[in-house]
C-alpha cells in the first residue's frame, strides 16, 4: 500500500482564507439585505494598465503568425523582461544585480514556497511572528519544522521571531542561530517597514552566521518613506547573503496575469556550491516558464507610460489607505502600517481577541478584515485591512466603522 507524504498531515487547521469565506457565506446567507465589504484579502481590484493591456494584445497578435509565435520560454525568462528588471528594479537603485542572476517565475507565492527545496531539510528556518503563512507551511510540507504545540501554535524547530508594539513591529537578531531566515518588508500581514540601516544589521548577522535571508519585496512599489530600501541588495553584501522575492501582482494588478522573479547573485554559495546553479537547476527541471504574452506585460511595466499609469494606480491605494488610517484613528483605534505598504494593523478593542473582533466587525458593520491571529501567535488582538478595495468602498466601510 502506498504512504502519503506525512508531514502534510502535521498541518494544522484550514487555509485561513477559507475560514473567513466560509464566515462570510453563512452570514450572508442569514442576512441577504445586508451589504459586505471586503477589506480582508490581499487581492487588487482596479484594472490592468492600458500600457499593459496594449503590450498583452500585441503579444497575442504575434503568437497568431508563425514568424513571431512563440513556445516554451527560455528557462530564466526572455532577456527583454530580465534586461528590463536588472535595471530598473537594481542597477537604477545603485543595486549591482545583472540579468542573469534574475530568475522570472509565475509569482513569488510558488518561489517562496519552493525556493527552500535548494536547502538541506537539517536547516532551521527563522521567521516573523505574525507572518505570510506560506512560509512557514511548505516548510512544514517538506518536514524541516518539527511538531506543532497547537497550545503555543508554534513548530518546535521553528525559531519565531515576534514583531510586536514593543518593537516597532521589526523583528530582533535572534538568540538560537538560524540557518534561514525569512524576512518581508514592507511586510504582510503588519504593513510595517525596517530602514536600511536596521536592514544592513540583518545582511551583517547573516553574512556572520552563514546564514541565508529570503527576503521578500512584495510590496516594494508601497514605499512612500526616504529611508526605507527598496530592495535588500541596496545593503552592502548582501549579495553573499540574499534571495530576494518580487512579485508584479501588488505593484502592476497582476495577481490573476500571474508573474513574478527571484534574484539569486552569483555570488551566493554555500562552500563551492553557487545557489544560483542548484535554483537554475531545479527551475530548468520543475518549471517550463511564464507565458511570453504575460513576460510582454511585464515588460511594458516598466515603459514610461506603464511607469505612469502604474505610479497612479499605487497611488489610489494608498488614497485608500491613508483613508483606512485616519478614518481609524479618528474612531479611537490603535493603528499602525499604512504608510509604505496597503496593509493597515490595528489593535482590537479591549477584551476583544481577533476572532471575536472579525465577528463583531461583519456583524455590526459589515465589514470583512483578517484576523491578526492567522497570521501566527503574536498577531494576536490585532486585526488587518487592506487598502485594495475600490475607494467608494472604502469609504462606505470606513463610515460603517465610526458609526459602530
Ligand atoms: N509574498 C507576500 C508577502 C504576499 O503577501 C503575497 C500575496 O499576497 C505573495 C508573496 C504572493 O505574490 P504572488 O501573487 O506573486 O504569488
Amino acid at each position: 500500500m502506498y504512504q502519503v507524504n506525512e508531514n502534510y498531515l502535521k498541518l494544522p487547521g484550514s487555509y485561513l482564507f477559507s475560514t473567513i469565506g466560509k464566515k462570510v457565506a453563512a452570514y450572508s446567507a442569514e442576512h441577504p439585505e445586508k451589504t459586505i465589504i471586503r477589506l480582508g484579502i490581499g487581492d487588487v481590484t482596479q484594472p490592468l494598465a492600458p500600457a499593459i493591456i496594449e503590450a498583452m494584445h500585441k503579444a497575442v497578435d504575434e503568437m497568431g503568425h508563425a514568424e513571431t509565435f512563440h513556445g516554451y520560454a527560455p528557462d530564466l525568462g526572455y532577456e527583454f523582461l530580465r534586461n528590463a528588471i536588472a535595471k530598473n528594479d537594481y542597477q537604477d537603485r545603485g543595486a549591482d544585480i545583472q540579468p542573469d542572476e534574475i530568475f522570472v517565475s509565475d509569482g513569488a507565492k510558488c518561489d517562496s514556497g519552493n525556493i527552500q527545496e535548494i536547502f538541506s531539510l537539517d536547516n532551521k528556518i527563522a521567521v516573523c511572528d505574525p507572518v505570510y503563512p506560506v512560509y512557514v507551511d511548505t516548510n512544514v510540507m517538506a518536514g524541516r519544522t518539527g511538531t506543532y504545540d497547537p497550545k503555543t501554535e508554534r513548530w518546535s524547530d521553528v525559531i519565531y521571531m515576534p514583531c510586536t508594539a514593543d518593537n516597532g513591529f521589526a523583528p530582533e537578531l535572534p538568540k538560537e542561530t538560524p540557518d534561514l531566515i525569512y524576512l518581508c518588508f514592507p511586510n504582510n500581514p503588519t504593513g510595517s517597514t525596517i530602514t536600511k540601516d536596521q536592514l544592513q544589521v540583518w545582511v551583517d548577522y547573516a553574512n556572520k552566521v552563514g546564514a541565508v535571508i529570503i527576503y521578500d519585496a512584495a510590496y516594494e512599489a508601497y514605499i512612500s518613506e526616504e529611508n526605507v530600501p527598496h530592495t535588500i541588495y541596496e545593503c552592502e553584501g548582501a549579495k553573499t547573503c540574499a534571495i530576494e522575492l518580487k512579485s508584479f501582482s501588488k505593484n502592476a494588478g497582476f495577481t490573476g496575469v500571474r508573474l513574478g522573479y527571484t534574484v539569486i547573485p552569483k555570488e551566493l554559495k554555500c562552500g563551492d556550491v553557487s545557489l544560483h546553479a542548484l535554483w537554475a537547476r531545479r527551475h530548468g527541471t520543475k518549471y517550463n516558464g511564464a507565458p511570453y504574452i504575460v513576460q510582454r506585460a511585464g515588460e511594458a511595466v516598466y515603459s514610461e507610460a506603464g511607469k505612469a499609469q502604474l505610479k497612479e494606480q499605487v497611488g489610489y491605494y494608498m488614497n485608500n489607505a491613508k483613508t483606512i488610517l485616519t478614518g481609524l484613528k479618528d474612531a479611537g483605534y490603535t493603528v499602525s502600517g499604512g504608510v509604505n505598504a496597503p496593509y493597515i494593523w490595528l489593535k482590537t478593542p479591549d477584551k476583544m481577541n481577533s476572532w471575536e473582533f472579525f465577528d463583531y466587525l461583519l456583524e455590526n458593520a459589515g465589514v470583512v478584515g483578517t484576523p491578526g491571529s492567522g497570521f501566527g501567535p503574536s498577531g494576536e488582538g490585532y486585526f488587518r485591512l487592506t487598502a485594495f478595495g475600490s475607494y467608494e468602498n472604502t469609504v462606505k466601510a470606513l463610515e460603517r466603522i465610526k458609526a459602530l
